[in-house]
């Protein structure tokens, strides 16, 4: 059995309504920051409960801008998990800012002690990662925060739909940005990111960011960039979001599945910890395992698209080495590079495909139905 890890080729099988969404946009010619894009915002504001939402060209430009905005530049120091998504940290060194990377924890989150200690005079903001779309420990990185007076910027590309106690991540620090890719949960036929916030005067500072700074058509009030959400994206995602809700809870069945049958196989397959009222989005399913590099080359075998997310941290990229970092500088985060695995868990898997994958972990450690036959 084939068990894809993008689901692409499923989820736009009956493409009409996408299709009229975009010849209405073509016939009304409203293709710059037109109609889609105030309803894209709209939607993502009632998915997270931001005040403002501001539509940009990509999650990687959420990032870049929101630091900008916030005035992190040259000499500054931004914190973040050392086993991100590398657009974490480019965005980071985007705006001229130095990454300062922490290790993890056993929830492959950003630690928030570690985060503490690798404050300095020069620390700015502290970016923490709701990685994998488990919510990050928002109430430790706010406490820090205040503390030492940062601003917190969430990276939540991977997490819309995720929660802490029932409120959004991305809404927790000063700005929330989230990514619209193909593969993440909520997304677009390219390129298309967002970034919430409640502060109203950063709202409008980012509105003209993305837009050259025009305050109007003749004028700007300072230098800014072409980052616009793309009317076509936007609409696409306008159709899109009408299943997000169905999406997820398709993730969480499948994810809960998951979760009973490999609880099961302990202390040779490990979940992350997800601690109460945190709620994950699921847009990648992880599991600490041994003797990783055999299972994913059985997997494969088998016709499981299994992958990993991501076999070399950030520190360890040769991006990084300006900045001094040695391999054993992140003993956790380095461990579970060799012992995390990633299996599909999207919302077109059929309950034949989930239970595949189950029965073909268990019978890698000789535990399940398939095992059996060996
Ligand atoms: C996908 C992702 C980004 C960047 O989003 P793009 O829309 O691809 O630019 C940033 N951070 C994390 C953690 C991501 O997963």
């Amino acid at each position: 059995m084939k068990v894809p890890f993008s689901y692409l080729s499923r989820q736009f099988a009956n493409i009409k309504p996408y299709l009229a969404a975009i010849t209405r946009l073509v016939r009304s010619g409203d293709f710059t920051l037109g109609y889609p894009v105030p309803a894209f915002e709209k939607n993502i504001r009632r998915i997270t409960g931001a005040r403002y939402c501001i539509g940009v060209n990509s999650g990687t430009d959420a990032l870049i801008l929101s630091l900008k905005a916030a005035g992190v530049g040259p000499g500054d120091e931004v914190i973040t998990a050392a086993n991100t998504f590398y657009a974490t940290a480019g965005a980071i060194a985007a705006v001229g800012a130095r990454p300062v990377f922490v290790d993890v924890n056993d929830s492959f989150l950003m630690d928030p002690a570690l985060t503490e200690k690798a404050v300095t005079k020069k620390t700015r903001a502290i970016m923490p990662v709701h990685y994998m779309g488990l919510p990050a420990d928002m109430r430790a990185f706010l406490d820090i925060a205040k503390r030492n007076k940062l601003i917190v910027i969430e990276d939540s590309c991977q997490a819309l739909g995720a929660s802490i106690n029932g409120k959004s991540v991305g809404t927790f620090g000063l700005a929330g940005a989230f990514s619209f890719h193909p593969l993440k949960n909520l997304n677009v036929w390219g390129d298309a990111g967002a970034i919430v916030t409640n502060n109203a005067a950063l709202a409008e500072r980012l509105c003209k960011l993305r837009n050259h700074g025009l305050v109007h058509r003749d004028e700007i009030e300072f230098f800014g960039v072409n980052s616009r959400l793309d009317s076509l994206q936007a609409a696409v995602g306008n159709v899109l979001v009408r299943h997000f809700p169905e999406i997820n809870r398709r993730k969480h069945v499948n994810a809960e599945r998951y979760n009973a049958a490999f609880a099961r196989l302990y202390p040779r397959v490990r979940l992350p910890r997800i601690d109460r009222g945190l709620v994950h989005s699921y847009h990648l399913y992880m599991l600490y395992a041994e003797k990783r590099d055999a299972l994913l080359k059985f997997l494969i075998a088998r016709g499981v698209e299994a992958k990993i997310h991501y076999p070399l941290p950030l520190h360890l990229q040769k991006a990084s080495r300006v900045y001094g970092y040695k391999r054993g500088d992140f003993p956790v985060c380095e461990d579970q590079v060799r012992h995390y695995i990633t299996l599909p868990v999207h919302q077109h898997l059929t309950n034949r495909e989930v239970g595949f994958v189950i029965d073909s972990v268990a019978a890698f450690y000789g535990k399940g139905r398939a095992g059996a036959c060996r």
